[in-house]
């Protein structure tokens, strides 16, 4: 086992983030409840066996767009805002009554850039997450997004994810994707595509391959996730690309497997 993998099962402040495409069929788009709640059972499970978990949660829009029966992303910034709104009580009401059938309080914090990148803001954004933290609370986060326009927005959870993991120096951000990790193709388009199993340098070639035409798979891509990579790592922590569609993954991975691909922390 690799030194940084090794270090996996030692780490006890872990952020997890979930992008829409795991919390959400891919067919009909609407939520797909089977994996949140197997998801929300291995979170506690890790919460119950000693660690401090923050979760970062996307699918606001895509709750909203289901409450309302709207099948496709509409252009504005107003609309999409309003339908945050809307879904951003859909997604917490889901998570709040999974939760609580394991006995797991949760507390929801949303973000725009001002309160999580200035200096003076971040700071009371983080005595915010460790107050809840210290509570034995599991913080689910995502963007304030009913009130971000592109100026004080982040954009997209893979960055935020990160943004937080600096901020609350956690160990260990693990991002549950919709592929295994990062392939040195497009394992859609490429049969000879491997799984790169830990990147110790984010170079050009990484930032390629990320970036390339036609392999970015997924709602985020591959390219906020390299974006997200550099930030953790350069703030020391250890960041990871799983598969979210497989159950038992989160645990796995803790547990020192060789699953995804880590991007072991830099200082
Ligand atoms: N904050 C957005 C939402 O909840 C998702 C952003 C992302 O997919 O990265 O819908």
């Amino acid at each position: 086992m690799s030194t940084a993998r090794e270090a996996l099962t030692r780490a006890r402040r872990i952020v997890i983030k979930v992008g829409t495409s795991t919390l959400a069929h891919a067919e009909s788009g609407k939520l797909n409840l089977y994996k949140i709640e197997h998801l929300v059972r291995e979170i506690t499970d890790l919460h119950n066996a000693g660690k401090e978990i923050i979760f970062v949660s996307s699918g606001a829009i895509a709750a909203g767009m289901n409450k309302l029966g709207i099948k496709t992303k509409p252009q504005t910034i107003p609309e999409n805002q309003a339908l945050a709104a809307i879904g951003q009580g859909v997604l917490m009401h889901i998570y709040e009554k999974f939760f609580a059938e394991y006995g797991q309080t949760i507390g929801q914090v949303l973000l725009t850039k001002e309160n999580a990148v200035d200096e003076h803001a971040r700071e009371n954004s983080r005595n915010s997450l460790n107050a809840i933290l210290d509570m034995g609370v599991i913080p689910v986060i995502n963007e304030n997004d009913a009130v971000g326009v592109d100026e004080i927005r982040i954009g997209d959870n893979d960055n935020l994810s990160a943004i937080v993991a600096a901020m609350v120096n956690a160990e260990v951000l693990i991002i549950l994707s919709d592929i295994d990790g990062l392939y040195d193709g497009n394992p859609k388009l490429d049969n000879s595509a491997r799984l790169i199993d830990e990147v110790t340098e984010i170079d050009a070639e990484i930032e390629r391959i990320a970036g390339g035409a036609g392999t970015t798979l997924g709602t985020g891509g591959m390219f906020t996730k390299i974006q997200a990579a550099k930030l953790a790592t350069a703030n020391g922590v250890t960041m990871l690309i799983i598969n979210g569609a497989t159950n038992g993954n989160l645990r796995r991975v803790l547990n020192g497997e060789n699953i995804g691909t880590i991007f072991p922390r830099r200082n």
